[in-house]
């Protein structure tokens, strides 16, 4: 027998921290609505942690960064896996869990980062940099993750980097990513000029001024960030390490150089730090709403496909990562 649904109203308690009470009523139909289609599907919802609260905290199975939400849904028996993030998450949800339906409720949910580069592009590095092999940030689309020769995340690209005993390493796409890890290898790094537009906005100048408004407020960037920024910060990591630190060391002051959901996501599950916010959205990640996940649910929309070539490349790519 079915244990009973937990309903809107009993999810309130977990996000009133960061969601007006004047703002909830919007949120409780759908929220009721993917209860209960989630049930009927046999569906998790994967929830990336820039996702809005309403989605992360009330109807999320599985919430983190997108490789561990890949890896997480392989765990489950669920039918139907609904990615609430970017194309290129859903793509590796599909990449890992090859006989599970997997949706994506907005099919431009894209990403700056994955749409930099090309996988003629990759074949051009090749061949510009005979024999040195190739190491891809999983935010790219599964056709890249196929011309790689290992993925990484910005959680484990040095270890990654170092794994492979070579004296030179192409880094893809995520120009910054490559810089920051080159600031802390002997490796030389061969970098792609790709960016994330919410990273890259972040100056140096931003983190001086907070620090000046804010006295004693410890300073969290992300990898993405440029280097410069990085230089400037008290710690720099993945957002799973970001959310550790949090918890590990209870700053009484923190600002997250990051996706501006991260930090009401980190927030709720801390009320004794205080979160200064100056934050940049991701308009891709932005795109998806509890709306358009109820829609994936009763419509079965989009599905994701990858094709089967390319899919065993590229898990080739992401199990090497995994097996570092
Ligand atoms: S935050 Fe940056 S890396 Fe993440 S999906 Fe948005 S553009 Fe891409």
């Amino acid at each position: 027998m079915h244990s009973s649904l937990p309903t809107a109203a009993s999810l309130y308690d977990r996000v009133r921290r960061v969601i007006p009470p004047i703002e909830w009523p919007a949120f409780t139909d759908d929220i009721d609505a993917i209860l209960t289609l989630r049930r009927e599907r046999n569906a998790v919802i994967l929830a990336h942690n820039y996702q809005t609260p309403e989605i992360f905290h009330c109807v999320a199975d599985i919430v983190g960064d997108s490789l561990a939400l890949a890896r997480r849904a392989m765990s489950t028996e669920a039918d139907v896996v609904v990615l609430a993030g970017v194309h290129f998450m859903a793509e590796t949800a599909k990449l890992l869990n090859p006989d599970k339906t997997v949706l994506i409720p907005d099919l431009d949910a894209g990403c700056s980062l994955a749409d930099s580069i090309t996988a003629s592009d990759v074949r051009l590095m090749r061949q510009r940099y005979p024999g040195v092999p190739v190491v891809t940030y999983v935010n790219t689309s599964a056709a890249v993750k196929a011309e790689s020769d290992i993925c990484c995340t910005s959680g484990n690209a040095l270890a990654v980097v170092e794994s492979l005993g070579a004296p030179r390493v192409i880094m893809l796409p995520d120009e910054y990513l490559a810089r920051n890890i080159a600031a802390q290898t002997k490796i030389e790094i061969i970098a792609w000029k790709g960016h994330c537009e919410v990273h890259e906005r972040f100056t140096p100048a931003d983190i001086r001024e907070l620090r000046q408004a804010y006295p004693n407020v410890t300073v969290l960037a992300h990898p993405e960030c440029p280097p410069e920024v990085v230089a400037e910060a008290d710690f720099a990591g993945s957002t799973a390490a970001m959310s550790d630190y949090v918890g590990r060391h209870r700053p009484a002051r923190v600002v997250l150089m990051t996706e501006c959901s991260m930090s009401d996501n980190v927030a709720v599950e801390h009320p004794e730090v205080e979160f200064v916010r100056p934050c940049n959205l991701c308009p891709h990640m932005k795109r998806i709403t509890l709306a358009n996940i109820r829609a994936a649910l009763e419509r079965n929309r989009h599905v994701v496909t990858v094709d089967a070539e390319v899919a065993g490349r590229a898990r080739l790519a992401v199990e090497r990562m995994l097996a570092v």
